[in-house]
C-alpha cells in the first residue's frame, strides 16, 4: 500500500512570520491525521523557523531545491547538509519553474537528486509536459525524457526514498487543473516507464503525486483514482484552510 503524501509548495511566498503563522494554523487543523503524510515546503529563510514550530507533529519538512556540491565557492546555493540540519527531510527537485527560469535540466536534476540521497533526504522529482508538448501529441516522450533522465543511475534502494510529481507546466498556477483521466493516464505511463527501469515491486512501491491546480474542489476525484497517490499543491497551500481541506479530501 502506497501512502498518500500531500505536499505544500510554497514558492516564494511567506515571510518567517507569516510562515509561522500559517503552519501554527496548520498543525492545529490536521492534529489527528494519520493516513496521510503531511509536508511543507517553505523558503529557505523560514526553514529552521517552521521545524521548530512542527516539532512533534505529523507535518514533516521540505525545502524547495538544492545544490549538488557538497560546500564550496557557490555563492547563493544551499547544500544537501545545509538542508538536513534545518531540519528537512524532503526537497522538491526539478520544478518546472526552475527549469523554465533558471534553466535547469534533466542532468542537473539528476545531480541534485543524488546529492540529496547521498545526504539522507528524500527527492521529489518533478517531471511534466507544456502545452505545446501535449497539443504536439508529445506528453509521453517528454515525461519519459524527464522521467528516464532525471531518474538516471539510481539505485533500486534509492528509489524507494523518490517521490515523483507528475506536474504538467500548462496546469500549474493557471487554475486548469488536469482530468483525472488525464493525470491517471500519464501516472501509469511513469509506473510502466519505473518497472521497465527498475521491476514491478518498484514500480508498486514509489509514490506518484499530481501537482497542478489542485484545489479543495478537486482533491477527492483525482486521489480516487489508482495510481494517483497525493499532490503537490503551490496555490492552495499557502492558506490553512484550504490545505487542511485538501488533506482531509484524502481521507
Ligand atoms: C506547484 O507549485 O508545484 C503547483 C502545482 O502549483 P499550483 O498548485 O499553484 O498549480
Amino acid at each position: 500500500m502506497r501512502r498518500v503524501i500531500i505536499a505544500g509548495n510554497w514558492k516564494m511566498y511567506k515571510t518567517i512570520d507569516e510562515s509561522i503563522e500559517l503552519v501554527n494554523l496548520l498543525k492545529r487543523s490536521v492534529v489527528d491525521i494519520d493516513d496521510v503524510e503531511i509536508v511543507v515546503c517553505p523558503p529557505f529563510t523560514s526553514l529552521s523557523d517552521v521545524r521548530e514550530s512542527i516539532m512533534d507533529t505529523n507535518i514533516k519538512l521540505g525545502a524547495q531545491d538544492c545544490y549538488w556540491e557538497k560546500e564550496g565557492a557557490f555563492t547563493g546555493e544551499v547544500s544537501c547538509a545545509m538542508l538536513k540540519s534545518a531540519g528537512c527531510e524532503y526537497v522538491i527537485i526539478g520544478h518546472s519553474e526552475r527549469r523554465q527560469f533558471f534553466g535547469e535540466t534533466n542532468e542537473m536534476v539528476n545531480k541534485k537528486a543524488k546529492a540529496a540521497l547521498r545526504e539522507g533526504l528524500k527527492p521529489i522529482v518533478c517531471v511534466g509536459e507544456k502545452l505545446d508538448d501535449r497539443r504536439a501529441g508529445k506528453t509521453f516522450d517528454v515525461v519519459k525524457d524527464h522521467v528516464v533522465n532525471s531518474l538516471s543511475g539510481l539505485t533500486r534502494e534509492d528509489m524507494m526514498k523518490v517521490v515523483i510529481a507528475y506536474e504538467p507546466v500548462w496546469a500549474i498556477g493557471t487554475g486548469v487543473v488536469a482530468t483525472k483521466d488525464q493525470a491517471e493516464e500519464v501516472h501509469k505511463y511513469i509506473r510502466g516507464l519505473l518497472k521497465d527501469m527498475y521491476d514491478a515491486n518498484i514500480a508498486d512501491s514509489v509514490r506518484i503525486q499530481y501537482g497542478g491546480s489542485v484545489k479543495p474542489e478537486n482533491i477527492r476525484e483525482l486521489i480516487a483514482e489508482e495510481d494517483v497517490d497525493g499532490a503537490l499543491v503551490g496555490g492552495a497551500s499557502l492558506k490553512a484552510d484550504s490545505f487542511t481541506q485538501i488533506i482531509k479530501g484524502c481521507l
